[in-house]
C-alpha cells in the first residue's frame, strides 16, 4: 500500500474523473495557463494552436475556440481572434498591418479611440495618417496614394452615424489594391455581412451586442484569407492578447439572443428617432435610417435589414452645452456613460466640434447620443418629454 500523501498533495494530484457523457446546453467553461501534456515527447512536439490544438490557456481553450467558431458563423468569416477589448482588436489590425512610412486612412467619424490611437500612438512608429470624409467616394480616391497600406471603415460611424459610401470606399481600395478593415460593432453581423462586399478585415467590440449585458469588455478580429489571418494571429500571439474563460462564458451566453435583442432594441430606437425629429428643441436627427439622415441612401443599398440602437439629436443653436447638460441631468431612466447595446438605456452629450478635422455633415449644435436598452417605447419617451423642460429653466 502507498504512503498516504499530505492533503495538499492529495488534492492537487487526485486521480477521480467524473464520468463521461456529460452533454448540456451552455458550453463548458475550460480554465487554465498550464495546458498538461501527455509526456515529454508530447511538449517536444510542434502543437498548431490556432483552434486546433492545446498548449498554453493564453493561445485558447475549448471554451474560446467554441466562441471563435460562433462568431465566426455570424460574420461570415473563415477565421476569427479574441481579444480583451474592442479596442484591443483596433489596436491588432493597426499593429499588424502597418510599418514605418506606410499611411492609414480613417473615416472622420471613427471610434474616438482608433482616433486617438491614429493621432497619438501610430506616429511614434513612424506610421501617418489622414481623416477622411465617409460619404465622399469620389475625394477618397485623390487620398490613396503609394503609402497607403491600410483604410480603415466604420458603418455607421461613431455618434453621428453618418453611414459611409462602402460600395465606394471599398470599390476604391480594391482597385489600388489597399487592405480594408471594417469596425462592425454596429452591423454586429445582423445588419449586413461585411464579407459580401468585398471587405478584408472586420473587428466587433463583443462588449455590446454579442455581450449584450454591460458586463464584459472583449473584441474579435474577422477575416477570411488565410494569408491575412497568419499575420494577425503571429501578431496576436507576440502581443500576448488572451481572454479570460468566464469571460467568454459571457459572451456565449449572449449570442442565442443576440438577433432578437438587436432587433427588438432597432425597433424602440426607430419609434424614438422619428419622434424626436418632430420636437422643436431639436434642429434634427442622426439615425441612418431616418430619410435625409447624412448617408441614409447608403444604409438604404447595404443595409435595409438593420439600424442598431443609436441616435443622436442635434439641439438648436440656442441651446448650449449647460442647458443640454440639464436636459441630461433630467432623465430619470437614461443613465449617463459610455458603451451601449447593454438593457439600461443610455445618454451622453457632445461638443463635436472638437473631435472632428473636417467640417461637420449637419448644421451646429450640441448633441446628444442615444444608446437604447430593452426598456420599453413608451417609458422612454415620457422620460425625454419631461427631461426636455429643462432645457428651458
Ligand atoms: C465600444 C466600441 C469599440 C471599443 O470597444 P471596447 O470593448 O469598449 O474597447 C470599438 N468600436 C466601436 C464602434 C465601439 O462602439
Amino acid at each position: 500500500m502507498t504512503k498516504k500523501k499530505a492533503i495538499s498533495t492529495e488534492q492537487i494530484h487526485h486521480p477521480y474523473k467524473p464520468p463521461e457523457g456529460w452533454n448540456a446546453v451552455p458550453v463548458p467553461v475550460a480554465k487554465a495557463s498550464t495546458v498538461l501534456f501527455k509526456d515529454a515527447a508530447d511538449l517536444h512536439d510542434y502543437k498548431p494552436r490556432d483552434g486546433k490544438g492545446y498548449r498554453y490557456g493564453l493561445h485558447g481553450t475549448p471554451t474560446s475556440y467554441t466562441l471563435a467558431a460562433r462568431l465566426c458563423t455570424l460574420e461570415g468569416a473563415a477565421h476569427c481572434l479574441l481579444t480583451p477589448s474592442g479596442l484591443a482588436a483596433i489596436t491588432l489590425v493597426s499593429m499588424a498591418f502597418l510599418r514605418p512610412g506606410d499611411e492609414v486612412l480613417v473615416p472622420d467619424n471613427a471610434y474616438g479611440q482608433n482616433r486617438y490611437l491614429t493621432e497619438s500612438f501610430l506616429p511614434h512608429w513612424g506610421v501617418t495618417h489622414r481623416f477622411y470624409d465617409p460619404l465622399d467616394a469620389e475625394g477618397f480616391k485623390s487620398l490613396l496614394g503609394e503609402k497607403t497600406k491600410l483604410v480603415w471603415l466604420e458603418a455607421a460611424g461613431s455618434i453621428t452615424l453618418e453611414f459611409p459610401d462602402l460600395a465606394g470606399l471599398v470599390a476604391a481600395c480594391r482597385e489600388r489594391g489597399v487592405l480594408t478593415a471594417l469596425d462592425n460593432t454596429w452591423g454586429a453581423g445582423v445588419a449586413f455581412q461585411p464579407f459580401e462586399l468585398g471587405i478584408d478585415i472586420s473587428m466587433q467590440a463583443l462588449t455590446k451586442y454579442p455581450s449584450g449585458g454591460a458586463d464584459v469588455l472583449m473584441g474579435a478580429v474577422y477575416t477570411r484569407d488565410q494569408a491575412l489571418h497568419d499575420k494577425l494571429n503571429w501578431t496576436h500571439e507576440h502581443l500576448g492578447y488572451g481572454v479570460g474563460s468566464n469571460d467568454v462564458e459571457l459572451v456565449l451566453r449572449g449570442l442565442p439572443t443576440l438577433e432578437l435583442r438587436y432587433r427588438a432594441q432597432d425597433a424602440t430606437t426607430r419609434g424614438l428617432a422619428a419622434w424626436m425629429q418632430s420636437r422643436p428643441e431639436v434642429s434634427r436627427v442622426l439615425h441612418p435610417a431616418l430619410p435625409g439622415s447624412p448617408g441614409h441612401e447608403h444604409w438604404l443599398q447595404c443595409s435595409s435589414a438593420g439600424a442598431a440602437c443609436l441616435f443622436s439629436a442635434v439641439f438648436k443653436p440656442q441651446y448650449g452645452m449647460a442647458e443640454v447638460d440639464a436636459f441630461v441631468d433630467a432623465l430619470q431612466l437614461f443613465g449617463i456613460g459610455y458603451s451601449w447595446a447593454g438593457p439600461m438605456s443610455l445618454a451622453v452629450p457632445y461638443d463635436m466640434s472638437r473631435s472632428r478635422s473636417l467640417p461637420l455633415p449637419y448644421e451646429e449644435g450640441v448633441i446628444v447620443r442615444f444608446a437604447i436598452g430593452l426598456e420599453a417605447e413608451a417609458d422612454l419617451r415620457a422620460d425625454i418629454e419631461q427631461a426636455l423642460v429643462a432645457l428651458l429653466k
